[in-house]
């Protein structure tokens, strides 16, 4: 996706674009599979932060609805244990109150409403300065805990997030709820800082589904990038970089195709930089800090079509583990968690039409990256059975036949994307300064540029989006216009005060 804005925003500048993919089509992880009932996602499903994708699409002249169908969820998630409790989140704050309170009881009412309030302040306090802010440092941090000091107090700085959530909420269902937004950038919980709180925000700002799935945004991208000239070419690798005197001149490609060129934009992960599979010219790219830091989640993902019967399923459901954090341990063993927490995706469902009697599924349990797995964990008969015997715990049965196809494992993901080790979301979150220490868009050799999950901002469609329109303001010197207020319903309409 970062590959894909940046190609779009630079072709629409004039620039004259070429880009290289090794896979058949668009979209890196926006990933379908064919299925009897159409194309299913096995990528990205929970679309948030929409704005950032209206600013690109606003700074090339387009509109996004003009182009992307998209339905705003009224309800974001709904969640199950085994014990028979549910919870819908909402997109309402009053909502997710009263829905805290039938299912948890007042006390855990008063508990959300601080947790909420508190993430909501640092996630204002933080967006600007430091996503939005293509190379932010500890001064820039520092600053906005000078300006506002009571954000140390919430910030927890000594604390995991597992911890802090442990104190805050009475009933360890909410804990284990609100502890779970650790992996939307491939944290664990117990190793993620407090402040990791933060990420429910994004979603509870929003979040949409796309009519025609996530594979549509990636694939309109191109069109745009293409109508302003762009030239993609598919199952082309570049293999290694040209770097004379730190400065990049062009790439070569596994067809024997060489490109001279004044800017490269890499969208691998940066560790294929650094470990020299792009040749000893791109290791520099990437400083030796940043080749130590850990890698965060990996997962077990499947795609298929079924006929579906259980429990009321909407676009996104939580199915959890019966002991909080116990995957988690699991996973720092290197083992398929023996008690998994199963998302599911209904990606018929929640976009406001009826949906076919076969629909199409996403689901994903969360794993170690693919060095970390004990030998053998990769077994298509054993993950299957021990996910579909934990979701028959929660009345679901899928009348399908699921094939090895249906499945990508950690070690999958790893050839598909090489150098990531199978982490889908770059670095891992773990430590709080984590967030600094990622490589930042601008890399040490002259002209190349890094853009992508492993590189900061950081993992997420929006977030990825972001870093491209950070790589392309460096390449370009102009600074990114990216509003800062989202679009918002206001109370009152014209009346308002
Ligand atoms: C199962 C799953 C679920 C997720 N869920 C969500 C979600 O719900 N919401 C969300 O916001 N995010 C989610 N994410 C994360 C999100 O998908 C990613 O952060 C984002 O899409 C990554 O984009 P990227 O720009 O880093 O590029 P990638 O998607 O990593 O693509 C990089 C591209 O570069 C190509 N490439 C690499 N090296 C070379 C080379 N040498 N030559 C040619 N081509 C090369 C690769 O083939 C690939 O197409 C999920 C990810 C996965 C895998």
């Amino acid at each position: 996706m970062a590959g894909l804005a940046a190609a779009l925003e630079l072709s629409h500048l004039g620039y004259r674009v070429r880009v290289i993919e090794q896979a058949s089509a668009p979209g890196g992880k926006i990933r379908q599979v064919p299925s009897m009932a159409g194309p299913v996602d096995i990528g990205p499903t929970v679309l948030t932060l929409v704005h950032v994708f209206r600013d690109l699409f606003d700074t090339v002249g387009e509109n996004l609805d003009d182009y992307i169908d998209l339905v705003r969820q009224k309800i974001l998630v709904r969640h199950w244990w085994s014990d028979g409790t549910s919870l819908d989140l909402f997109d309402r704050h009053d909502s997710n109150l009263d829905a805290i309170q039938d299912v948890f009881g007042s006390v855990a009412r008063q508990e959300y409403a601080k947790f909420h309030r508190e993430t909501a302040d640092l996630f204002d306090a933080f967006d600007a300065p430091m996503m939005r802010n293509p190379e932010p440092t500890l001064g820039s941090m520092n600053r906005v805990v000078l300006q506002q000091p009571s954000l140390i107090k919430k910030m927890r700085p000594h604390q995991t997030l597992a911890g802090y959530l442990s104190g805050q909420f009475s009933n360890p269902k909410l804990g284990q709820l609100f502890g779970r937004y650790a992996t939307y950038v491939g944290g664990s919980p117990l190793a993620s800082p407090a402040m990791l709180g933060l990420v429910w925000q994004a979603e509870a700002r929003g979040v949409w589904a796309i009519r025609g799935g996530m594979g549509k945004l990636a694939r309109t991208i191109e069109q745009l990038a293409v109508n302003r000239g762009a030239h993609f070419s598919y199952d082309t690798q570049v293999e290694r970089l040209d770097v004379h005197n730190d400065k990049v001149r062009g790439v070569y490609l596994d067809n024997g195709e060489y490109i001279a060129a004044n800017f490269v934009v890499f969208n691998g992960d940066p560790q294929a930089l650094a470990l020299g599979h792009l040749g000893t010219g791109g290791t520099p790219a990437v400083p030796g800090s940043q080749r130590t830091m850990a890698r965060s989640l990996s997962a077990y993902v499947w795609g298929f079509a079924a006929k579906y019967s259980g429990p009321d399923l909407i676009h996104h459901n939580v199915f959890f583990a019966d002991e909080t954090n116990s995957e988690f341990r699991d996973i720092k063993r290197g083992i398929f968690p023996t008690d998994p927490t199963v998302y599911i995706c209904a990606q018929d469902r929640g976009k406001n039409m009826s949906y076919p009697d076969t629909e199409r599924f996403e689901m994903i349990v969360n794993a170690a990256p693919a060095s970390q797995m004990a030998p053998s964990q990769e077994d298509f008969s054993q993950c299957n059975d021990k996910v579909l015997n934990r979701l028959a715990k929660f009345g679901i049965t899928f009348q399908t036949q699921f094939e090895t196809r249906n499945l990508t494992t950690p070690r999958q993901f790893a050839a598909r994307f090489p150098g990531s080790d199978g982490s889908l979301y770059g670095p891992s979150p773990s430590g709080m300064l984590s967030a600094l220490k990622k490589p930042k868009t601008q890399s040490p050799i002259a002209g190349l540029y890094l853009v992508g999950g492993g590189v900061h901002p950081g993992a997420g469609v929006p977030m990825v989006t972001l870093c491209a329109r950070h790589a392309v303001a460096k390449i370009t010197g102009a600074p990114i216009s990216t509003s800062m207020s989202r679009q918002t319903v206001t109370p009152g309409g014209m009346s308002t005060a």
